[in-house]
């Protein structure tokens, strides 16, 4: 499946709208979150993550680069957010763009949780603390109020959300 870098920019967009919505939600369950400001970006390239900065809080980036690489034939299954979703069953392990994106979105705000719960350290990133989290997620059916929003916001004309992602 290919997209235009105009597409992928708007894709891009639309998971920064839903981090942001994410964390509202978040905030109202878990006081602590309700102290961190949020700020998210469109980055240029690959790189998708979570960086906490002194004054500002959290940011997250989506990549630009990311989201078309992703929908590469056999490449969302390469990034760790599709081999957790096929290891861990998330979105029961089928992977569309609009599962695949809804689940970036849920990886990258846990480990805003993860961060404002004690749950990180210098090399512990991708661990238990981050899974419980990203479990509890799942859990409270949060996966489906991105996903349904992510088809409302990021519909574009000539491109199936929920078509299955080729792998290898
Ligand atoms: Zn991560």
């Amino acid at each position: 499946m290919t997209i235009s870098t105009g597409e992928a920019h708007h894709i891009a967009t639309t998971l920064c709208v839903l981090a942001a919505r994410l964390h509202l939600t978040r905030s109202q369950a878990e006081s602590t979150l309700s102290s961190v400001t949020l700020n998210t970006r469109v980055g240029r390239g690959l790189k998708t993550y979570c960086r906490f900065k002194p004054q500002a809080g959290a940011v997250i980036t989506f990549g630009q680069m990311m989201v078309i690489d992703q929908l590469r034939p056999g490449q969302a299954q390469r990034w760790l957010t599709g081999r957790e979703m096929l290891n861990r069953g998330y979105f029961a392990g089928v992977l569309t763009p609009a599962t695949v994106f809804s689940h970036v979105v849920l990886h990258e705000y846990a480990h805003v949780e993860q961060v404002m719960t004690g749950g990180r350290s210098r090399n512990s990133v991708h661990n238990a603390p981050f899974y419980a989290i990203l479990d509890e997620y799942y859990a409270l059916d949060l996966h489906n109020e991105v996903r349904d929003r992510l088809r409302e916001y990021a519909r574009l004309p000539n491109f199936d959300l929920d078509q299955r992602l080729s792998r290898t």
